[in-house]
């Protein structure tokens, strides 16, 4: 049967796939495509494991104390007798024949079936052995993992693999819940999109699913429950539309759909050498957030200018809790400059804390499991203050970096001037512990971000201690209309188009220009090109993205008149609908082009 599930749009275009289902705790497990050659050795391994683990349950159950109480041998028994179901192992064998995926990933697969099935079961006592069945499974992937296994959503070329198993059809991934830290496995996985059942439009899951150019949908409430294993999926990442099981007319329509968006697409990157100016010769800087080392081609292959937003933390998670050191930071860095081949690289220090927690359990780590309200806890600059060693080791890995090209330095929500001299006071120190060690590094630009609107207020004085400052708008909108940006159910409130916001904006622009100090825009609006006139006409010059946002942006800043645009911008900002007056100046400037005007989109 077809059905229409909706969302948030969260990350562009059109996937068409078959359903992956995958509980929350287990999207970390591996997922990846064996060729037909390796189908004995991965059962194999299933097999292996499903005696290690019997043998660990018969063992238990021996070795239980005489006082144990009466039920747990039974339990062990039901344990013993799950193992042995041909409905656990004989079906995951029959994922990995067929589909070819690795047996943890077959054994995920086929736990999802079997869990539904309980969950529609009428009898109480049966329904409750789902809890027994996933203990089974746990004790399975543990054994696997023991045998050893790859990480993540591992090896070998997934996608080649995915041809291997006979049917052509990509897959997307529908879970409850991904964290940000597994969606970065996305970058090497086999998923064509992905579908939550929570999450906000800049909670960080969206914002790496963006940052990859996979068609997403957040915040899709029941899908988990009700889509099912194996369901044909069209995912419409433009409108937050997720079509179940299409009839083949609707899936005609999508396939036109994704190939139109693949050919505006390849059009579009023919802007990538276009320098980025205005109709009336303002030159505006396109820059690119990137997440890891790794991203940095393609920021420049997208023609960016620059990294202005690298998130460091993505480098401090999937680690199983261990951080990395100095060398390993600074290779990372390094490694990213290099890349960018002498252009700008803004590299922010750590911003966990909120939706991006570490594995790690140290007493901080410990407060911050247990904070009430995380957004509003011991995250960014806070916590990197709180650990002032492992701060440093950041500060000093950067500043090394700084040697072979250049390096700015950004600092996540920036709320007092106390933090902004602390930090200067950690820089001075860890340059300090640079010179005696006699490690080479050259002076660099410390930024503020603007984050939080008691920032916006006291920017004067921050911008006499910071050289620049980046204006993180995801958490300027959460920190203003106080909606958290990971909650679906107050995403309808998260609004970037909010008067507060933008005058909040707008007014830190004008600031850092009366100082004279470069600003520009980080967050997910300076890639939303409904946003690049009126941000231009706040006096913006300065833009970082995605890189696959780039070029659309790119074409906005190209077709604007800024002095036009900057006429009307008092009338926007007092506006109580500042969308809709945008959206009116862009029909009417668009209707009636200014005089100077040429064509300078491409046709
Ligand atoms: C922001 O808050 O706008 C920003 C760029 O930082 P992040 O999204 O990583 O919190
Ligand atoms: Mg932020």
């Amino acid at each position: 049967m077809s059905f229409q599930l909706f969302g948030l749009p969260v990350s562009r275009g059109v996937a068409i796939g078959r359903a992956v289902l995958v509980a929350s705790s287990r999207v970390d497990v591996a997922h990846y495509f064996i060729n037909e050659p390796q189908v004995e050795a991965e059962i194999g391994r299933l097999r292996t494991a499903r005696d290690a683990v019997a043998g660990e349950l018969t063992n238990l159950k021996r070795d239980l104390p005489l006082d144990a109480p009466a039920e747990l041998p039974a339990l062990l028994d039901v344990h013993l007798m799950l193992l042995h179901d041909d409905a656990l192992t004989g079906a995951t064998k029959q994922w990995i024949i067929d589909r070819h995926y690795n047996a943890e990933w077959a054994l995920s697969a086929q736990l999802e079936v079997l869990a539904r099935q309980f969950d529609e079961m009428e009898d109480e006592y049966l329904r409750e052995r789902k809890a027994d069945l996933e203990q089974v499974v746990e004790r399975l992937l543990r054994a696997m993992s023991k045998g050893g296994v790859a990480s993540s959503f591992a090896p070998s070329p997934p996608v080649s693999g995915a041809r291997d198993f006979g049917g052509e059809d990509p897959l997307v991934l529908v879970a409850n819940d991904i964290a940000p830290a597994d969606m970065l496995q996305f970058k090497r996985s086999v998923f064509t999109g992905f579908i939550t059942d929570v999450g906000g439009k800049t909670s960080h899951t969206a914002i790496v699913a963006r940052s990859l150019d996979i068609p997403a949908v957040v915040g899709a409430r029941e899908a988990s429950r009700i889509i099912r294993q194996d369901d044909w999926l069209i995912i419409d990442g433009d409108a937050g539309i997720v079509i179940v099981n299409p009839s083949p007319i609707v899936l005609e329509e999508y396939r036109f759909r994704q190939r139109q968006s693949e050919l505006e697409r390849a059009r579009l990157s023919r802007l990538r050498h276009t320098p980025a100016v205005t109709l009336d010769g303002e030159r505006v800087e396109l820059l690119a957030n990137i997440e890891l080392p790794g991203d940095a081609p393609a920021a420049l292959e997208a023609g960016a200018v620059g990294v202005g937003l690298f998130r460091s933390e993505f480098l401090f998670m999937n680690r199983g809790g261990e951080l990395p050191g100095e060398d390993e930071q600074f290779e990372a860095y390094r490694s990213a400059v290099e890349a960018m081949g002498g252009m700008a690289v803004t590299i922010r220090t750590v911003d966990i804390g909120a939706d991006k927690p570490l594995e790690r359990m140290s007493v901080n780590e410990l407060r911050h499991e247990h904070a009430l309200n995380p957004a509003l806890g011991l995250r960014a600059i806070r916590w990197s203050l709180s650990e002032p060693a492992m701060f440093r080791q950041q500060l000093r890995a950067v500043l090394r970096a700084s040697a072979y090209g250049k390096v700015r330095l950004l600092i996540p929500m920036v709320a007092h001037v106390g933090e902004a001299h602390a930090t200067l006071e950690a820089l001075a120190r860890a340059k300090q512990q640079l010179i005696e060690a006699g490690k080479p590094f050259t002076d660099i630009e410390v930024g503020a971000m603007v984050e939080v609107p008691a920032a916006v207020l006291i920017l004067p004085s921050l911008l006499k201690v910071f050289d620049f400052v980046s204006i993180g708008t995801n958490d300027l909108i959460q920190y203003t209309l106080a909606i958290d940006r990971a909650d679906e159910t107050v995403a309808h409130l998260y609004d970037p188009w909010h008067p507060a916001v933008l005058r909040l904006v707008a007014q830190s622009i004008a600031q850092a220009r009366i100082a004279g100090k470069n600003v520009s825009v980080c967050g997910e609006m300076a890639g939303d090109p409904t946003f690049t006139e009126l941000l231009l006409a706040m006096g913006l010059r300065s833009f970082s993205m995605h890189p696959s946002q780039i070029s659309s942006v790119k074409q906005r800043v190209l077709r604007t008149d800024v002095k036009r645009w900057a006429s009307r911008l008092e009338y926007v900002l007092q506006s109580d609908d500042p969308a809709a007056a945008t959206l009116e100046l862009q029909r009417s400037f668009s209707n009636a082009p200014a005089p100077a005007a040429t064509a300078a989109a491409v046709t």
